[in-house]
């Protein structure tokens, strides 16, 4: 009884040994292969990268006007009460509807990612973008609004047309 409890056991850890090189390996295009197919199961990081899950919480990134180009920001301030954690500034120029930012600070070090300054947000301006490689030699980790804006250009919207 014993003896064929330990066959069937090392069985199935000789089964998945030999699976892990045959088979498929690595990404394609992007997506992990069905691990029930067999192959090599991690990923050879930095080379190759999982795709975030659709409702990840990364860096803050900034979204722009599609027909413009312009950053959908009108330095309205709300996102600025909202963040528990002070992490954004806000500059901005013109009255009404003119009005526009003209820079934006956001303090990675301090972010905890809870997203309220995106749900303050009634311009579509800013969400949590698919960033995940924050580390940095760097301790300043205050981010402009340039940088925001290129974060934005990399991740922009999700395909259900709505900001990630
Ligand atoms: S990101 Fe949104 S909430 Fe924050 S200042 Fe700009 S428009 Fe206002
Ligand atoms: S995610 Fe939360 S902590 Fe980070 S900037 Fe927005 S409100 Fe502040």
């Amino acid at each position: 009884m014993f003896v064929r409890g330990l066959v069937k056991g090392l069985s199935v850890t000789l089964k998945h040994f030999v699976q892990t090189y045959l088979g498929h390996t690595g990404l394609r295009d992007g997506v992990r292969p069905d691990p029930t197919l067999g192959g090599l199961f991690t990923v050879q990081y930095p080379d190759e990268k999982l795709p975030m899950f659709p409702r990840f919480r990364g860096a803050l990134m900034h979204l722009r006007n599609p027909e413009t180009g312009e950053p959908n920001c009108t330095a309205c301030g709300l996102c600025i009460r909202a963040c528990p954690q002070q992490c954004i500034e806000v500059e901005g120029e013109g009255k009404g509807k003119e009005r526009k930012v003209t820079a934006y600070r956001y303090d990675l070090a301090r972010c905890i990612f809870c997203r309220l300054c995106v749900e303050s947000c009634n311009f579509n301006a800013i969400e949590l973008s698919q960033e995940y490689e924050l580390a940095t030699y760097s301790r300043d980790m205050v981010w402009d609004l340039e940088k925001l804006l290129a974060l934005g250009d990399k991740y922009g919207v999700h395909e259900t047309g709505k900001a990630w």
